[in-house]
């Protein structure tokens, strides 16, 4: 037996092509009669001569029938009064806080965007980047990333990858890991990674534009993007520019961490993007023959950091000199931690 609330369920699959919201949620459904095998539908339209008109129809009948059991659909139409229009208004203008902001760059295959900040140089942003990168694709996940550390690029070392990027029909097809991930960045395209990029601000955002723009990263479930160290002009531009969906701190203990909070929060603030999450690097170091946990640099602050600015502690790394090595030997994708296991974890979910 087919019931209305079965009915209404599949009718919120049916998505208005124009506006790309269920019939639903956009109170275009007036009503449900259920007799028998026979259902009726009332459907209220924004105006009389709505063109999709038909298509809407025919989703709603076929989605009807598809519950079985069902022998005959019979469908009205009627316009939406003054009420149900300014209802649906109020559903569009939720809907348009969650689109590109104007001036956005569009998102085309790529789920989510996750920007990389961190205070300053040195507290293991890249590796994380690329850690949560490897985590992801361990996950099934399609993951990309961004090198827009434009003047100090480390991502293609730490995956081993040196490939040029070659050019197909005007998009830039990015570099492979031996995983899958695909890798964009300056060092790739010098074929010197010993070459220093000596550029000003303008040509840096340009350069992280076309990285975004130009190159063929096709569908994604994460892009990743590595910002510089720091949180000035260059970080600003870029979280401008691009569709981000949230911001990931990296921190260490020896960080200021007062100014990076303030900071970073300043931004997410100014931009409306979200931080998704703090995590604490080089955090302590675990005796590899008794487990004894020494933190150098006293307690973590990093929880204490996501608190304030009231977003997830995504957890604490070790100082490893295994991921250093791996690293350096450009086999990040062989490094195994359960730590960051868990990181990834809180990441996804
Ligand atoms: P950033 O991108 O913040 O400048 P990197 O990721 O390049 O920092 O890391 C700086 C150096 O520290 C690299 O040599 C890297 O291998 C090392 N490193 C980063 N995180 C760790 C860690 N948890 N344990 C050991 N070495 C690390």
């Amino acid at each position: 037996m087919v019931t209305k609330e079965a009915v209404m369920d599949a009718l919120s699959k049916v998505v208005d092509p124009e506006i790309d919201i269920d019939i639903v949620t956009l109170g275009m459904v007036r009503g449900v009669a259920v007799e028998g095998d026979k259902v009726s539908v009332t459907l209220a339209l924004t105006s009389e001569s709505c063109p999709l008109v038909d298509r809407i129809k025919d989703d709603v009948e076929s989605v009807i029938k598809g519950l079985g059991g069902v022998s005959s659909v019979s469908i009205e139409t009627d316009v939406m009064n003054e009420e149900e229009k300014s209802a649906l208004l109020e559903k569009l203008k939720e809907k348009r806080k969650t689109l590109p902001m104007p001036g956005k760059l569009p998102k085309h295959g790529i789920k989510r965007i996750l920007a990389i900040l961190s205070g300053k140089g040195g507290v293991g942003k890249s590796s994380v980047t690329s850690l949560i990168a490897v985590g992801m694709q361990r996950r099934g996940l399609k993951v990309g990333v961004l090198d827009a550390d434009i003047t100090g690029p480390s991502i293609p070392k730490i995956f081993g990858v040196n490939e040029v990027p070659f050019v197909l029909e005007g998009k830039i097809i990015p570099a492979t890991s031996s995983k899958g991930i695909k890798i964009i960045s300056m060092n790739l395209l010098l074929g010197n990674e010993e070459t220093p990029v000596i550029w000003r601000g303008p040509l840096v955002s340009t350069a992280i534009k076309q990285f975004y723009t130009d190159v063929d990263w096709g569908e994604l479930d994460y892009l990743l993007v590595d910002l510089p160290p720091g949180t000035s002009d260059a970080q600003l531009t870029v979280l401008q520019l691009l569709p981000v969906d949230g911001i990931v701190v990296v921190t260490s203990p020896q960080e200021l961490a007062g100014v990076i909070v303030s900071k970073a929060v300043q931004m997410s603030k100014m931009l409306a993007v979200p931080i998704v999450g703090v995590l604490e690097n080089m955090s302590y170091v675990q005796c590899p023959k008794c487990g004894e946990i020494i933190r150098l640099f006293g307690d973590s602050r990093g929880k204490l950091m996501a608190e304030q600015i009231n977003t997830q502690f995504l957890g604490s790394l070790p100082i490893d000199p295994s991921l250093s090595a791996a690293c350096d030997k450009g086999k990040i994708e062989e490094y195994h931690n359960k730590a960051f296991e868990e990181v990834v974890e809180k990441l996804v979910s």
